[in-house]
């Protein structure tokens, strides 16, 4: 607790951690002392690692400051990504912003769906992702398929204009091309590869969603209509268009669509080709 002897020493780093857990703990924030080393070590400008080794080194009054900020808006519930403006995503650091989803671990099933596709890598040389968001789903297959070029469309300009940023921050700009506009559009092109994590919440359902994600992501990447199955009808009328010979979609699925979502990909003339379950057994990744 805040009575041990490092953080009794006021304006340290253990007296900062200390006190910021208590606020985050009490706010339901379910890894609190986590979060305030990633928030404190962020204002700070150095590594969480560190600060756990220098419990009694002073926080500077910039630092001080800059952390009142970062956990003021944590105990509002904005996500710690956008407060980091980073994110993980199959080991590539991505820029967040609120202006799309925070690529999630969940949605690393697809790009394991889409290697278990595809045993012979050098088959796919071209990829599509529709939604593309922070680029996270296209970037990271283009680090799996090098032989690959790849297009990222999202109908949100800044998220278009985020992808593209994050490719050429990972060296994959000359392999990746981002566009805004409407997916569902005719594009010219066929692809080995088409990968879409689209919004699948039920319209009605958005507010009951965990504060990170109702109040502070777009409702543009989580909407998917009164019965969440909007962006699938969509999705699949255009498939067959897009897919080479032998190509695969791989789609993310919300709890409990597969059977809805397979349904419509069969009237579409879609054949399912299996689920992949993500790591909390959910079937995620529909192969089409
Ligand atoms: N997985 C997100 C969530 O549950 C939803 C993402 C989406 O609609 N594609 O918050």
């Amino acid at each position: 607790g805040c009575a041990d002897p490092a953080s009794a020493l006021t304006g340290t780093v253990g007296a900062f951690l200390c006190r910021a857990g208590q606020h985050l703990r009490a706010a339901a924030i379910e890894a609190p002392r986590l979060e305030a080393r990633l928030l404190l070590a962020h204002a700070m400008g150095c590594r969480q690692e560190d600060l756990l080794r220098e419990p009694r080194a002073p926080v500077p009054p910039a630092a001080a400051a800059a952390f009142a900020t970062l956990l003021r808006r944590r105990l509002e519930h904005a996500p710690i990504a956008h407060l980091l403006g980073e994110q993980e995503f199959w080991s590539l650091p991505l820029a967040v912003s609120p202006a799309t989803l925070v690529p999630r671990a969940d949605s690393e099933t697809l790009i394991e769906a889409a290697i278990a596709a595809f045993p012979e890598r050098g088959q796919v040389r071209r990829i599509l992702d529709l939604g593309t968001g922070t680029g996270c789903l296209l970037l990271a297959a283009l680090t799996e398929f090098p032989a690959a070029h790849g297009i990222g469309i999202d109908r949100v300009p800044a998220a278009a204009a985020l992808a593209r940023a994050n490719a050429a921050r990972l060296g994959l700009g000359g392999r990746a091309g981002f566009l805004a506009g409407d997916w569902a559009a005719p594009l010219a092109g066929r692809f080995e590869l088409v990968l879409s994590n689209p919004p699948y919440i039920e319209s009605a359902a958005i507010p009951g969603l965990m504060p990170e994600v109702a109040r502070h992501e777009p409702s543009s990447a989580l909407d998917g209509g009164p019965d969440g199955l909007g962006a699938y009808r969509a999705l699949c009328a255009g498939l067959p268009g897009l897919l080479a010979p032998g190509g695969r979609a791989v789609l993310e699925l919300g709890q409990g669509q597969q059977a809805a979502v397979e349904a419509i990909a069969r009237d579409a003339g879609l054949d399912p080709l299996g689920c992949r379950p993500d790591l909390g057994g959910v079937p995620r990744a529909l192969v089409l």
